[in-house]
């Protein structure tokens, strides 16, 4: 029994909140928030009569704490899952520990305008003094760890697909395969089409503003950064078939560094198309990507944005979009003194997706980790007090309720290393 407050209902958050609806025993009562209340409207009206969960809507602005903890206030929920955009991680958070509540997300914090003086000073330091100079870290949300730990509330920090079950099967592949582990390359292929020559399959701004950065990855305990699609291998995934993967920056590496110490090397690697990297290259170079308001015709346009509302809504391309994703992570390491290795991954099929939850494969792996991470905090199986990433909690539950609402994960004792 249990209210759960979701914030956000874009892509993600629709899957995440049809799945919670699977789950109505412990998701007895929810409230879809967001900033378009419509949005919240049209989904409560197409779940009505199809779930036990007694579910409510309002509408709020996620970036003003005043209204998150008004919100909180008058709803009183077990858990707040924010399912919004990054940039309202730390407000979110700020309402949750006003008003002593459970928190959760799916993507660490940055903030929406990178031209902030204060933000770019800790910016630029951080560039310097880390070795990476992507816009998210999680610095800003590891620093209300002390503040969690007094209050007694835990936040659950990036429980999506990548991050989130790829941190899951770091701590199995820990737990249960390896005394050491020397490397771990985590592979994230889409090998499905949707049709058209380009759309981002999650929000355009957060998307291409991750895949522009420069890569990076963790080695011999220091980063080493590389420019933007630098890095190319090919794969041969199951399932999917050979694709054309490039290095890029992503978040749970900083944590997995942190968490597995004795890893030599952690890299990242995500599958693009020509087409998608010719489009993308484009429109940085004739300055659509960026996040500087410019002036037009008397108006302040933010290129990005303005770029947004002309690419396909990620959440329309469910219908059409054909194929499947692989998504996992290769190991290598020891195991009572012997050398070995492990691959464990899932696969989704994108039109299987859409036909379950109205939704194509990328906002369901993220939004199906996203309501199994709930679930482990409304449970009680995790209930580690703090602000953690996923690979510190026990990954048997969470892996087990993968694999029963969706993500069944697939093993490999011998699989092909990435060079
Ligand atoms: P969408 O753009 O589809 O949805 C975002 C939602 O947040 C919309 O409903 C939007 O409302 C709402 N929102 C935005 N700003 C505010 C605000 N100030 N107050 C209240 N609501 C707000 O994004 P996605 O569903 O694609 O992504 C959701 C999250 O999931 C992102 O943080 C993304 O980075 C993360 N993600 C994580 C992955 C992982 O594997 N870990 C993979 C993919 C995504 P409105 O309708 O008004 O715009």
């Amino acid at each position: 029994m249990s209210r759960v407050l979701v914030i956000g209902c874009g892509g993600v958050a629709s899957v995440a909140i049809r799945k919670c609806c699977q789950v109505s025993e412990v998701f007895t009562e929810l409230c879809i928030a967001s900033r378009t209340k419509s949005k919240c409207d049209a989904l409560a009206a197409e779940l009505e009569g199809k779930t036990a969960t007694k579910i409510t809507t309002a509408q709020v602005d996620a970036d003003k704490v005043e209204e998150v903890i008004a919100l909180i206030q008058s709803y009183k929920p077990d858990l707040v899952m924010n399912i919004a955009l990054p940039y309202q991680d730390l407000t979110i958070m700020d309402a949750c520990l006003a008003c002593g509540v459970n928190y959760m997300d799916t993507a660490n914090y940055e903030p929406e305008d990178i031209e902030d003086p204060e933000w770019k000073a800790i910016y630029e330091k951080r560039c310097k003094e880390k070795g990476f100079s992507a816009y998210f870290d999680y610095s800003w949300q590891w620093a209300y760890r002390e503040k969690f730990e007094k209050a007694g509330l835990i936040a659950l920090l990036g429980c999506g697909f990548d991050p989130g079950v790829t941190q899951a099967y770091c701590a199995y592949a820990k737990k249960h395969e390896f005394d050491t582990i020397d490397t771990i390359d985590i592979l994230d292929c889409n090998g499905g089409d949707h049709g058209y020559p380009f759309a981002t399959n999650f929000n355009p701004e957060v998307n291409l503003r991750e895949v522009s950065a420069p890569g990076s990855y963790w080695e011999d305990g220091h980063w080493v950064e590389i420019p933007a699609m630098s890095i190319k291998r090919e794969y041969d995934f199951d399932q999917v078939g050979m694709k054309d993967m490039y290095l890029l920056h992503h978040e749970e590496i900083e944590s997995l560094a942190e968490n597995i110490p004795e890893v030599k090397r952690i890299r990242f690697f995500m599958t693009f198309g020509q087409s998608y990297l010719t489009h993308m290259k484009c429109l940085e170079n004739v300055g659509m990507l960026s996040t500087t308001p410019v002036e037009f015709e008397g108006h302040q346009i933010v290129p990005i944005k303005f770029l947004k509302e002309l690419l396909p809504d990620p959440a329309s391309l469910g219908p059409r979009t054909h194929g499947k994703t692989n998504i996992g992570c290769i190991f290598t390491g020891k195991k009572d003194g012997k050398e070995k290795t492990y691959y464990i991954y899932n696969v989704c099929d994108h039109q299987e997706c859409y036909q379950e939850v109205a939704s194509q494969a990328i906002s369901y792996t993220t939004g199906v980790p996203a309501m199994c991470g709930a679930l482990m905090l409304l449970t009680g199986k995790w209930n580690k007090i703090g602000v953690h990433t996923v690979e510190e909690f026990d990954p048997d539950p969470f892996l087990d309720a993968l694999d029963q609402y969706g993500l069944p994960r697939r093993e490999n004792h011998n699989p092909v290393l990435v060079d």
